[in-house]
């Protein structure tokens, strides 16, 4: 058939564009993000600033934690520990102080083993290769995407809860992003703007562009009632053309949560009470809390758990509060009581100590454990 003899071309309609492949599709939002980004981010601190080192710690400070709850933690953090060298010196009181109510505290400790291979193997300047940032502890995938892209301008893709959300609807993905071969596509659909976007050699574009995902997912493509009114890409949404909004993401069901019961004992000698430090390699090690014990709906007499699982002897006074806080899948209900002592500690409670309110002000206490310290020296 010759040329002149093809069908004339059907007009293309406005639902075409919903049908382009999804590479295709995806390289269409990039001028729209890049236009919303310049205009409708936060000012957040981080954004102030190309410092590998600081986008690194409000990378992994945002890990788990909300922006709001970051920002004076970030600048805390940026004011006491300016560079790589400060935080691979510092104590381990000073970066658990740092951290103290922002959890995971595994985040801290790998941040500063981090930073002394930093110092050790780069000379102290954080690495531009992406291979190399990726090798650091507590790195992954995302967290070495965004500082390459956000620091370096560098185009590789991120993928952070945000940004599946904001992809899975795009483009109406209805399997479980947790499921190999979605993420693996979600990954695919994540790096084709960016690169599309390096190829025009602007010093900031790829920084910008994986940054706007990632706001838009944060501030208007929320899990909850999504600003898709306002959305600078809406007219690409899949979710949005086809009711699936409050469908999408699929993660599938959430594994029930368990209920968890701790006794804590708060127990005062002449202005001093008794506290212990975790161990290292337990949950929250490092940190200080009072003495306390697991225990069940059932449990016996408190005084008879405390002498068997602490070796304290103790006279309950009376209970001073109750806090109620989750931890994973895990939903705690943590009692404190007043108690004292009623015969000195046995060998089997050492690791413990007496310290008085201002020396316990300057430890790193779990959250749970820093309410009830609030309580009784405020
Ligand atoms: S239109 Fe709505 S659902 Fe679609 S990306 Fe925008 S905010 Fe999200």
């Amino acid at each position: 058939m010759s040329r002149d003899n093809l069908p004339p071309a059907k007009p293309k309609l406005k639902a075409e564009r919903h049908s382009s492949s999804p590479a295709r599709k995806v390289c269409d939002l990039v001028p729209a993000l890049l236009a919303w980004f310049a205009h409708g981010a936060r000012d957040l601190p981080w954004r102030r600033t190309r410092d590998p080192y600081a986008i690194w710690v409000s990378e992994i400070m945002l890990q788990q934690t909300q922006v709001k709850t970051v920002i004076p933690y970030w600048e805390r953090w940026m004011h006491a520990l300016p560079e790589i060298r400060d935080l691979a010196e510092a104590t381990p009181e000073t970066i658990h102080k740092l951290w103290e109510g922002l959890g995971y505290y595994t985040r801290v400790r790998n941040l500063q083993k981090a930073s002394r291979q930093i110092i050790a193997n780069h000379n102290g300047q954080f690495p531009r290769d992406h291979e190399a940032i990726l090798d650091l502890p507590g790195i992954g995938r995302y967290t070495a995407g965004a500082i390459s892209s956000i620091a370096f301008n560098e185009p590789t893709p991120i993928l952070d809860g945000n940004v599946i959300r904001v992809l899975t609807r795009l483009f109406g993905i209805a399997t479980n992003p947790r499921e190999k071969s979605t993420n693996e596509k979600l990954w695919r659909l994540a790096e084709q703007p960016v690169l599309q976007t390096h190829a025009t050699k602007s010093e900031s574009a790829c920084s910008h562009l994986n940054q706007s995902l990632m706001e838009l997912g944060a501030i208007v493509c929320t899990p909850k009632q999504p600003n898709c009114p306002q959305c600078p890409v809406q007219r690409h949404c899949t979710a949005r053309r086809t009711g699936r909004v409050d469908q999408l993401p699929n993660l599938g069901a959430r594994a029930p949560a368990t209920a968890r019961r701790f006794a804590a004992f708060v127990i005062e000698r002449r202005g001093h009470f008794l506290v212990r430090q975790r161990p290292a390699g337990v949950v929250n090690a490092h940190l200080w809390e009072f003495p306390n014990m697991e225990i069940s709906a059932t449990s016996p007499d408190l005084k008879v758990i405390a002498k068997k699982e602490l070796g304290l002897a103790l006279a309950i006074v009376e209970k001073l509060c109750v806090i109620k806080h989750t931890i994973t899948r895990y939903r705690i209900t943590l009692e404190a009581w007043r108690a004292k002592i009623k015969s000195p500690l046995r060998k089997s409670a050492r690791g413990i100590t007496w310290l008085t309110p201002a020396e316990l002000n300057n430890l790193a206490f779990t959250s749970a454990h820093r309410k009830i310290l609030d309580k009784i020296a405020p």
